[in-house]
């Protein structure tokens, strides 16, 4: 079925001092071992809470760690075996994103997905034997719907997407770098951080406007009996989802608000073509409708495996932000 190969989670990240200093009450309540994520309308205080259920629900005495054990690692895994996979954080500014992919390097507890991620590739490169491994990564940003090489030698110029017979989509010109460790994966996704397009918005001043995609690519020689060669290749692509709060919150003008409408776009054609995944019925997967979807069209759907991480604000005035990731995460599953 299509739809083991989508996996969606929600994440609901504490109060933080802004909300408790506004005397925000929760509206979100999370029951971890049935997966399933409860929101309360705080203007209709009588109506019961509305009701989803994922594969996985977690509040805020869950780690990072645990998240990753439970359901990042096995897809993980599947990329050091010769299999494409995507991770992506999606919700609103603030939410959490930043913290579930990239995490805090203290308690260890926290460590991101992305740092996990690096370190689980490195460890089954060391362990495996009779295998060679060469590891490859790249890393662009999409911003306004024009792809950039965030560590390529200019990262304003734009790139074209292509289509190969046989390699499929591809960026023209992005620069592959081969990595030897995690230090050496770290180094370069903070070189490549810091050539993101960043905006101001109301929301959080340094709030990302545009996706990017950090990906690993690894190349697998295993040697047989015989003495024989066989070469399978897997992608790990870590995506970092701009914010999807809706514009008439962010106080969106001009240029932002035309930011805005793309995000927008794209993060619905995200939502479509997975919805069309899971559904497995549908014979026309919409890939071509965003360039994030036309990027990733290797890595989603078929025999790969994709894993979305939906962070919530508990907070009563953030009520329609997080009902809106619940719904687009609950068209995802
Ligand atoms: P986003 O990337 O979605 O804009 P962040 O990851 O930057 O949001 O999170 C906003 C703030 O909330 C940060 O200070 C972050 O450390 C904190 N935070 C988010 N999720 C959690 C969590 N599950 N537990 C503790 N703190 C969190």
């Amino acid at each position: 079925m299509a739809s083991e190969a989508v996996k969606v989670v929600v994440r609901c990240r504490p109060m933080n001092q802004r909300e408790q200093e506004l005397s925000c009450r929760s509206v979100v309540t999370v029951d971890g071992a049935r997966g399933q994520c409860f929101i309360q309308n705080p203007g209709a205080a009588g109506e019961p809470p509305k009701q989803f259920t994922f594969d996985g629900a977690y509040h805020v005495e869950h780690s990072t760690e645990q998240i990753y054990n439970e359901i990042a690692y096995p897809l993980v895994e599947g990329v050091t075996e010769g299999y494409n996979g995507t991770i992506f954080a999606y919700g609103q500014t603030g939410s959490g994103k930043s913290f579930t992919m990239q995490g805090l390097p203290d308690p260890p507890a926290s460590r991101g997905i992305i740092p996990r991620a690096f370190e689980h590739v490195f460890e089954s490169v060391q362990c495996a034997e009779n295998t060679k491994f060469l590891v490859r990564a790249s890393y662009l940003e999409i911003y306004n719907e024009d792809v950039r090489d965030l560590l390529g030698a200019d990262a304003k110029q734009k790139l074209e997407l292509k289509e190969h017979p046989e390699k499929g989509v591809y960026v023209r010109g992005l620069s592959m770098h081969t990595v030897h460790s995690v230090a050496q994966c770290e180094s370069i996704m903070e070189m490549g951080w810091k050539n993101r397009s960043v905006g101001y918005t109301l929301m959080n001043k340094d709030s990302s406007r545009s996706h990017s995609i950090f990906t690993i690519s690894i190349e697998i020689y295993a040697v047989d009996e015989r003495g024989k060669d066989h070469l399978r290749a897997g992608k790990l692509n870590l995506v970092d989802l701009a914010g999807s709060e809706r514009q008439s919150k962010t106080g969106a003008t001009g240029e932002r608000l035309k930011e805005a409408t793309k995000i927008n776009l794209s993060l619905s054609a995200l939502g479509n073509v997975i919805s069309a995944l899971v559904d497995g019925r549908s014979k026309h997967i919409p890939y071509r409708d965003s360039k994030l979807t036309r990027l990733l069209q290797d890595s989603l759907g078929g025999n790969t495996k994709t894993l979305m991480v939906a962070c919530l604000s508990p907070a009563d005035n953030n009520y329609d932000e997080t009902l809106s990731t619940l719904r687009y995460a609950n068209r995802a599953k």
